[in-house]
């Protein structure tokens, strides 16, 4: 690993068993991708995971689950630093001086934070799921990153995270890099396939509006075949009237390598039943060895757990310098060793 290569970082959270064909889109592809050209850092965030109710023994075998899909989608150990969150305790650490940082009226903007609240009931909604952006801002300063590969409704936390990165370094002296948020325009945004206008969410979609990856193919081809369209019948991309196909299109496209062009030429005449079937049909190919692979990944939890012990020794040793930095510019005595 070339360590004059920039910085990514990026986490997923272990807060449903499968990834959804979004988070794949949307950001894994990205890891993956990045691994290629840069010195990528890329963690579960079980941290991030509690700040909804969950089940212990679900979280962590969930845990384990995402990890195994992440290297099923092509993430390898030996090209970037694979770890969970919670075995860098950094993390918590500097969200702490970042949450001291951070104004009570500028995190109350974050609309992720609104939604989530909205969604649970405010007697329900901790001050963890408030705060839980400023911890995000902790994951990306502290590895250095320049670049932040995420889906689209990441892009206000990646703001957060400049303008707090700008007030650190201003105000105590510069600590870390200000970077900026990796996303691929035409697949930062995957949606739900029963309500186009909304995102696909491990935590809002209804089962039939969320592809989970790790589901029986079956069921998600069924879930294919019954997403909403519209009421033409031209196979045509075209976001503002035809979200429901256009998001068809998108996946189509970027799991085939196909233009949607082309697409559009291929369906010409046909109606949405024939491109339905058809992308049930590749969601399957591209799903069917995606299963297996996880799978043998679960398989063999030892492996697993030596990976993750590997990337979080490796994830400390640079946590560790950013956050000893961070402490002393803040004025932190240091401890006598
Ligand atoms: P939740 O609804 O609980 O927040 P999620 O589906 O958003 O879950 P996360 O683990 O929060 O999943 O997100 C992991 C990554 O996937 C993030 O980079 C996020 O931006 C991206 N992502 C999530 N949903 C989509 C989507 N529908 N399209 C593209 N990218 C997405
Ligand atoms: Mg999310």
């Amino acid at each position: 690993m070339a360590l004059d290569r920039p910085r990514a970082l990026s986490g997923i959270q272990p807060t449903a068993g499968s990834f959804h064909l979004g988070n794949y889109l949307g950001a894994v592809r990205q890891y993956v991708a990045l691994q290629e050209t840069h010195d990528a850092f890329y963690m579960v965030v079980d941290l991030h995971a509690i700040t909804i109710p969950q089940d212990p023994q679900e979280l962590r075998a969930n845990t384990r689950v995402a990890v195994a899909q992440l290297l099923a989608a092509g993430l390898d150990p030996d090209r970037c630093t694979l770890f969970v969150q919670s075995h860098v305790p950094e993390h918590a650490q500097l969200a702490w001086v970042m949450n001291c940082l951070t104004g009570f009226g500028e995190a109350s903007r974050m609309t992720q934070f609104k939604d989530k609240s909205t969604k649970q009931g405010a007697d329900r909604t901790t001050v963890g799921l408030f705060t839980y952006p400023v911890l995000q801002v902790a994951d990306i300063l502290l590895y250095q990153a320049s670049q932040v590969p995420v889906g689209e409704d990441q892009r206000q936390h990646i703001e957060l995270t400049r303008d707090l990165a700008e007030r650190f370094n201003s105000r105590f002296g510069h600590a870390f890099t200000v970077p900026s948020a990796h996303i691929v325009k035409e697949t930062g945004k995957i949606y739900d396939l029963q309500d186009p206008s909304i995102k696909m969410s491990k935590s809002a979609s209804t089962p039939k509006g969320i592809i989970s990856l790790l589901d029986e193919p079956k069921v998600s081809a069924k879930k294919i075949k019954s997403a909403v369209t519209d009421l033409e019948t031209v196979v045509r991309f075209d976001e503002e009237s035809k979200p429901g196909v256009s998001n068809l299109l998108t996946i189509y496209a970027t799991l085939t390598g196909v233009s949607i062009a082309e697409l559009e030429r291929k369906y010409e005449g046909k109606g949405y039943g024939a491109l339905k079937t058809d992308l049930a049909d590749v969601m399957l190919d591209w799903v069917a060895p995606f299963r297996a692979r996880t799978q043998e990944y679960l398989d063999d939890p030892e492996t697993l757990d030596n990976i993750l012990a590997k990337g979080a020794e490796k994830a400390r040793t640079v946590a560790a310098e950013t956050l000893a930095l961070a402490y002393d510019k803040v004025g932190l005595l240091p401890a006598k060793h």
